[in-house]
């Protein structure tokens, strides 16, 4: 058995350290799906643009999903209470979809793309309901599709998906975006962010300094942006994967509710998600695959990403809610707008700074498992703010329950917030 995700079978191109102070007109932190799709959606730009990189591209929290590019996400549709935040953000999914399409077959991407059915399943009797409920919305939005019955389930099958190997992806979407102007640098971690006059100052884990004048914050878990990155309004969730030998369905299914069993075919596998679980209500799961590993996204109060000004010339983009290929994919055409200013369609829908009461009232409740999840561990301390780790049996990792970073056995980082290794 394999403790890592099927993708990273497949070796990325590596770029250099930055090794000297440096001034930019964009600076680009974190190259994962957010970070690379805005490097790719900004490369006709003439101004220089920097992407940095704390460890290797594709590493983070991209290598390890399902790589399901959908507009079928769940229930979600019947979550986003507001119809009509609800009729743009499947009309914003529709269009990160087709962009997808667009430039896989205008550079010609070797990135395994598939067209799939696309399936919302209901395993039990009560998400029946939930099925019509989505399906009656979709129809509204104007999606032609019908629920149906079949022996086992009652599903609603979508137009339909696209998956890829995500890391083929990434890797060519990053070498099609280099020029001289536009640089890649790995092992360069933003620890700190200074703002001076029209400009920032971003300091890396070497200390070396970067002036940049627009900062797009990429990183996943913005943890270098206190207080702006408000805790309120997200939690992490995570799941467990496996890839298991099996012949191709060319589908891609997942059901309407918790707990999540989705699924989906790479060449001779098939990969299950599952085992979902609040990130600080730790579990550690047993599971056999010829591959298992485990991911977790940030989930937003009101089932939204986070895309947009945080403040002059500070842009961030996260909290995607499990579906950050699409989710990035919006990302980098909202952040091109802004850049250009230009008025996007979604700018208002994703504002970063939105807000509300009512629904961040329940937000608490994730706060006291973060300050349980501080009392239950018992092996070592995280170096990022002190929460003790617990020893994941599965991945033969240590994982932190509050804001999940990740260390080797032996103690060497491997994701999320944590500038340094384990002692
Ligand atoms: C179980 C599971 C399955 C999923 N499956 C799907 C799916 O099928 N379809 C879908 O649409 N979405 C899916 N997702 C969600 C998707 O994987 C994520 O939302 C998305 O990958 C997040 O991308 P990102 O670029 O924001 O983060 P990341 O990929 O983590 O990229 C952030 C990068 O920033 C770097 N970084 C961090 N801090 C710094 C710093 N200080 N300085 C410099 N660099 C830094 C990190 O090293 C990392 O490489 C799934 C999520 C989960 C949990």
């Amino acid at each position: 058995m394999k403790n890592y995700s099927i993708w990273n079978e497949y070796k990325m191109a590596r770029y250099p350290r930055l090794e000297k102070d440096i001034i930019t007109d964009i600076l680009i932190i974190g190259g994962g799906l957010t970070g690379l799709n805005t490097f790719y959606a900004l490369k006709d730009m003439p101004q220089k643009i920097l992407l940095v990189e704390k460890n290797k591209l594709g590493q983070g929290i991209s290598s390890r999903s399902s790589a399901k590019i959908t507009y079928l996400q769940e229930g979600i549709y019947q979550k986003i209470s507001n119809f009509k935040k609800a009729q743009a953000y499947y009309e914003a999914n529709i269009e990160a979809m087709q962009n997808y399409a667009k430039i896989i077959k205008k550079e010609k991407i070797d990135c395994n793309l598939e067209i799939v059915k696309s399936i919302l399943k209901a395993y039990q009797k009560k998400e029946i309901k939930k099925i019509k409920k989505e399906e009656e919305l979709l129809t509204k939005f104007g999606n032609p599709n019908k629920a149906s019955s079949s022996k086992h389930f009652y599903t609603y099958e979508g137009i339909f998906s696209y998956v890829i190997h995500p890391l083929k992806y990434l890797d060519a979407i990053a070498k099609l975006s280099l020029t001289k102007k536009h640089q890649i640098y790995e092992d360069t971690g933003i620890n700190k962010i200074k703002r001076k006059k029209d400009y920032y100052l971003c300091y890396t884990d070497k200390n070396i300094v970067i002036q940049a004048k627009i900062v797009i914050v990429a990183s996943f878990y913005p943890n270098f942006l206190y207080p702006y990155f408000f805790p309120l309004k997200c939690s992490l969730e995570r799941s467990y994967l496996v890839a298991l030998k099996s012949p191709n369905a060319y589908l891609s299914s997942i059901n309407i509710q918790k707990p999540i069993h989705s699924l989906r075919y790479y060449q001779d596998y098939v990969i299950h998600v599952g085992n979902t679980h609040n990130l600080s209500n730790y579990q550690n799961i047993f599971l056999e695959g010829e591959y298992v590993w485990s991911n977790y996204d940030i989930m937003t109060f009101d089932h939204l990403p986070l895309i947009g000004y945080l403040k002059k010339n500070l842009i961030i983009a996260t909290g995607y809610n499990t579906w950050g290929l699409t989710g990035s994919m919006l990302a980098s055409l909202v952040i091109k707008d802004l850049i250009n200013h230009k008025k996007n369609k979604y700018q208002k829908l994703f504002n970063p700074k939105r807000w509300s009461i009512k629904k961040i009232i329940k937000y608490p409740y994730h706060i006291l498992m973060y300050i349980k999840a501080y009392f239950k561990g018992n092996i070592k301390r995280c170096p990022h703010m002190g929460c003790p780790l617990i020893y994941n049996d599965l991945e033969n990792t240590f994982d932190c329950p509050c804001h999940g970073s990740r260390f080797s056995y032996q103690g060497k980082y491997i994701i999320g917030p944590s500038k340094k290794n384990l002692k």
